[in-house]
């Protein structure tokens, strides 16, 4: 059974990148019937936080990746990775070493004259035990291979060979006894029964240290997949101006969680030219075979027109559900959670099916239907404002006992008494439908008029058209 996990270091939110990992090895399990485990990478004391592992799992929840067992805390199980070290100890294939930090500094600077990576020298690997010191405590060091190359067979980037000689003595324990990230890794791996390791390719060199501390300790090397990175639009690293933000702020720009996955699986995999994806169809379809090797780039405006066409597929009854699930997060949540009373919640569900065609996130379609919030005489924005001309309203002022005696409140019908009202005029029906559009919503641009006059029912509508009539 194939294995896969995610292992986010909880030291800020779950960022793009990591959500695509994440996604990632959740569809390689579930496309091969496997498991796909969470592991916290929590042993950075300092920077690990409650808050941000909270955040990641929020995220992961929120993105519909699910995991499987119970989380594991990598900082927990200090103990073991202990033991693991002990047991390369005895086998000969790590040491303890006293270098002090200032040899370490003079080796560091001594790399930076010869103007290369700097590496341990390796001067207590064959010490005899009895020039130990005594009067400080050792990191104990992997006795890494010093000859040949360290090979990784990579899902994604191929044969990738490192020569040993650049690959020094590692650390895996400190001198106060702590793990490693690298030890701690191999031996979480390992113990979780992991056949796949799926991530970014900045893990590539790990790969090659993680691969020699798995054969001191004589235990199998899962198979790996390294995937590119992301990139921003004009292919530099991806930076908070391009969208290397947490899974929270796309939630917060009004992205709907199916439609950020179906993107974010196209960053680095492909099915032919398919572009949406049903989550079905990416579980079925998904393999790493199909992962590319170069940098996927990040395009917002790719992202918003697929995050419209799921609002566009979506049932109105799912879409009412996201902009409720949003709303608490938005900046005045307060404010609009006041405001959503029944009534308007009723309001908002009547007039979905004209805000979905044109809004491309959630918050673009609250946006627009702010005309269902406000309260009379409702804010005129500047555009609303210039529509209200003189003339403007004094077609309202003419309008109103026609639309008072309309025979009922359709869209149809009070469409055609508007129509009817131009022709009589002799003016375009546009030069009628702006200033009520205007008077109706305090802008100029919202879905279709007649529709909202029958969202906001009769007596709202006429008096807000009394508000502005001359
Ligand atoms: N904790 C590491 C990170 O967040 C991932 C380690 C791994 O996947 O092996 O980058």
């Amino acid at each position: 059974q194939i294995v896969t996990r995610f292992a986010p270091s909880p030291t800020g939110f779950l960022h793009i990148g990591g959500a695509r990992t994440a996604l990632f090895n959740w569809l390689y399990a579930r496309h091969t019937g496997g498991k796909m485990l969470l592991r916290i990478e929590d042993t950075d004391r300092q920077r690990s936080t409650k808050e941000a592992i909270d955040a990641i799992i929020e995220g992961l929840e929120w993105l519909g990746i699910t995991w499987d067992e119970e989380p594991i805390y990598q900082f927990a199980r200090a103990e073991r990775h202990r033991a693991a070290v002990e047991e390369m100890l005895v086998r000969g294939n790590a040491y303890p070493c006293y270098a002090t930090p200032a040899e370490l500094d003079e080796m560091r600077e001594l790399a930076r004259k010869e103007g290369r990576p700097p590496r341990y020298d390796g001067r207590w690997r064959d010490r005899d035990p009895s020039e130990r010191p005594t009067d400080r405590a050792p990191v104990i060091r992997l006795r890494a291979p010093q000859e040949g190359e360290t090979v990784i067979e990579d899902m994604v980037q191929g044969t990738v060979t490192f020569p040993n000689k650049d690959l020094d003595d590692l650390v895996l324990l400190r001198s106060d006894g702590t793990p490693t990230y690298m030890l701690a890794v191999v031996v979480d791996d390992h113990d979780m029964g992991i056949t796949h390791v799926i991530r970014g390719d900045d893990h590539l060199t790990n790969a090659a240290r993680q691969t020699q501390i798995y054969r001191a300790l004589g235990w199998d090397v899962p198979h790996m997949a390294h995937i590119p990175l992301i990139h921003g639009p004009d292919g530099a690293k991806l930076s908070k101006r391009h969208g290397a933000l947490g899974v929270d702020a796309y939630r917060d720009m009004g992205y709907l969680p199916a439609a950020l996955r179906n993107y974010l699986v196209r960053l680095g995999w492909s099915h032919g030219d398919q572009e949406v994806f049903s989550t079905e169809e990416m579980v079925s379809f998904f393999d790493l075979d199909k992962v590319g090797r170069s940098a996927a780039r990040f395009d917002f405006q790719k992202l918003e027109s697929l995050n419209g066409q799921y609002m566009r597929g979506s049932s109105e009854a799912e879409l009412l559900a996201a902009v409720e699930a949003l709303v608490p997060h938005l900046p005045d949540a307060e404010n609009r959670l006041a405001r959503m009373t029944a009534e308007r919640r009723a309001q908002l569900a009547a007039a979905m099916p004209g805000l979905k065609e044109r809004a491309k996130t959630l918050v673009e379609l609250l946006d627009n239907a702010d005309f269902i919030f406000v309260e009379r005489p409702i804010p005129l924005d500047e555009k609303a404002a210039g529509l209200l001309s003189a003339d403007g309203r004094a077609h309202l002022g003419r309008l109103l006992p026609l639309l008072e005696a309309a025979p009922e409140w359709t869209a149809t019908a009070t469409e055609a008494v508007v129509r009817q009202y131009a022709e009589a005029q002799g003016v375009k029906l546009g030069a009628v439908a702006q200033p009520l559009r205007a008077a109706l919503t305090g802008k100029a641009t919202s879905p279709p008029i007649f529709d909202v006059l029958v969202v906001l029912g009769r007596d709202e509508s006429l008096g807000r058209l009394r508000d502005q009539a001359a």
